[in-house]
């Protein structure tokens, strides 16, 4: 099933997100559903806050970027393998300079910008059945990580451009919030007043 996504204003996706136990009601069913949401919206990545569930599930598929000519073969065998859900995440270390790419955001429609991430994560979490894995990631695969994880975390990517673009954007962030906007998928919106 599909569920609505979380617009930018949602109380919800400020939330440091919690640990889930392996017996968290219908949790497959859950994964499902969220997996059935990301690709219903054509995204490469979702967080549970981001349908209204304050706790630390993201899935990722990184399997759109493999096609990108301007990568290294190493980097699309890793991008067309990388689908997985990760369960109580910690990122235990980043490193690295500090690289630029253009982000986007289910929750924020309509809005890309640079962000900065550091290219380099060690991650540690769950899978579905629950058996802990301790991974590393560099690139592509480790800024999509890096965006889910911040979700989970209460961290949206505006919260981490320049405070000149802050203010460029906040216009439209406000009619986001409101429901004053487009999309091809479902959203709930906060502030959409009932009757419009
Ligand atoms: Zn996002």
């Amino acid at each position: 099933m599909v569920l609505p996504i979380v617009a930018y204003g949602d109380p919800v996706l400020r939330k440091k997100a919690k640990d889930i136990s392996a017996d968290y009601p219908k949790l497959k069913e859950l994964i499902d559903n969220m997996w059935e949401t990301m690709y219903g919206a054509y995204g490469v990545g979702l967080a549970a806050p981001q349908v209204g569930l304050p706790v630390r599930i993201f899935m990722v598929d990184t399997s759109p970027f493999a096609e990108d000519e301007e990568l290294s073969e190493e980097e699309k065998k890793e991008l067309a393998r990388l689908k997985k859900t990760f369960i109580n995440a910690r990122i235990l270390e980043e490193k690295g300079d500090e690289w630029a790419f253009n982000e986007g955001c289910l929750s924020i429609p309509d809005i890309r910008e640079d962000v900065f991430r550091k290219p380099e994560i060690t991650i540690e979490y769950y899978d579905e059945d629950f058996n802990k894995h301790t991974e590393e990631y560099k690139g592509l695969a480790a800024r999509v990580i890096q965006h889910e994880y911040d979700h989970i975390e209460g961290i949206l990517f505006t919260d981490k451009l320049s405070s000149l673009k802050k203010r460029l954007i906040k216009g439209k962030l406000a009619n986001i919030s409101k429901g004053k906007i487009e999309v091809e998928y479902r959203m709930k919106f906060p502030e959409l007043k009932k009757g419009r």
